[in-house]
């Protein structure tokens, strides 16, 4: 066996990116509307953050975390101010998965109970115990036994949830919005109703917003877009735009009893300079504000063009920049087509939905660009 052997690579070699495109090896453009998983989240090459990192870089690459440094204060207290109402304890990880390792031992611990319930179609990371948590069972199977004591039950459901949360319960994990499980939205109703659940019973409401995070949603955290507040949140995708961190932030309840962890990468220097730039131009812009505008756009146009050319498509789901497109048709046909016939990039959801994330700074020339190529290849 030679190189990679766990991803299947596509028949594109990439050089380099700007904003919203990459480019390939042979100089060709691509509109990129996954930005790798919503990653690039302010763009390919942002130069806030190109500049922020080689500055640190030169400075001081890493240091262990238990030495305070500059950078990873500021950015403690960025993520402190922007988590949302009283979620302002922060731990730094590499990772969402690792984010989400970190949410179920801060829970387990803060509540000395270890029952969690998760929901069917949600997708949480691969390790261990965030894999025990993800619905799939292709991701499952082959790597069982898993962590114990995960309920599974249907998302968007408060009744069932209520009854599914009891005494034992240390902590309720939610996508805001289900991303890999195919784009599905939670109501403001569900997510009151798991707020109120873990209320009366004293578990923990966790937000995972690895993928909603960052303005996504067209608010900060798909959170602050409905008003309810979790106990944790954890991020990491798009918060350093490109370089890997991930966060778990967690109220004063969980911080107090958190429990003892550690990474020796937590928080490096460089990461953090990434995210403190990337998180500036995220509030300074109002990212979050061009998403919400331009995702709406977007749907709107999409909506129109599937009337307009009665393409095979059975739905739009999204908010703001995260969007699903059912098809009626398998989408990995559709991408490919895309990608190769009309040089646009994005990202399946499951065997039917075209899933779009692209940087949350596209405007609407991009949108309808976009557009264009989806009918090129569906009409
Ligand atoms: C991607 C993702 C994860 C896992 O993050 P990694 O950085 O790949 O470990 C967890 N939860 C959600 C909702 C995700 O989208």
């Amino acid at each position: 066996m030679t190189g990679g052997f766990v991803f299947s690579e596509k028949p594109i070699e990439l050089e380099a990116g700007k904003g919203a495109y990459l480019y390939g090896a042979d100089g060709t453009e691509y509109l990129d509307f996954g930005a790798s998983y919503a990653v690039a989240s302010i763009g390919h090459s942002h130069p806030a953050v190109t500049e922020a990192v080689r500055g640190q870089i030169g400075q001081l690459t890493y240091v262990q975390a238990s030495y305070p440094v500059g950078v990873r204060t500021d950015l403690y207290e960025k993520l402190a101010a922007l988590g949302p109402g009283d979620v302002d304890n922060v731990w730094l990880c590499n990772s969402g998965t690792e984010a989400n390792e970190a949410a179920m031992k801060f829970a387990r611990s803060a509540t000395g109970r270890s029952k969690i319930v998760a929901t069917k179609r949600g997708f949480h990371g691969r390790t261990l115990g965030a894999l025990a948590m993800t619905w799939k069972d292709k991701y499952k199977k082959p790597f069982e036994p898993l962590a114990g004591g995960i309920e599974f039950v249907p998302y968007g459901d408060g009744d069932a949830l209520a009854e599914a949360v009891d005494e034992e319960t240390a902590a309720v994990f939610l996508e805001p919005v289900q991303g890999e499980g195919g784009i599905h939205p939670a109501s403001a109703e569900y997510l009151r109703a798991a707020r109120e659940a873990t209320d009366d019973t004293g578990a923990a409401l966790v937000f995972d917003e690895i993928q909603t995070g960052v303005g996504r949603t067209g608010s900060l955290w798909a959170c602050d877009g409905v008003g309810v507040e979790p106990d944790i949140l954890t991020a990491a995708k798009g918060i350093a735009n490109g370089l890997p961190l991930g966060t778990t932030l967690v109220n004063d309840r969980i911080a107090e009893d958190a429990g003892d962890h550690g990474s020796t990468f937590s928080g490096g220097p460089v990461v953090c300079a990434a995210a403190n730039a990337t998180l500036e131009t995220v509030v300074d812009e109002d990212v979050p504000g061009n998403a919400a505008q331009v995702g709406e756009y977007l749907r709107g146009e999409l909506e129109a063009a599937v009337e307009a050319h009665d393409l095979p498509v059975r739905e739009i789901r999204g908010v703001g920049l995260m969007i699903g497109i059912e098809v009626k048709r398998g989408a990995n046909r559709v991408l490919k087509n895309l990608a190769l016939r009309e040089q646009v990039l994005a990202l399946p959801a499951g065997r039917t939905v075209v899933r779009l994330l692209p940087p949350l700074t596209i405007d609407e020339a991009h949108a309808d660009q976009f557009v264009d190529s989806f009918v090129e290849v569906l009409g």
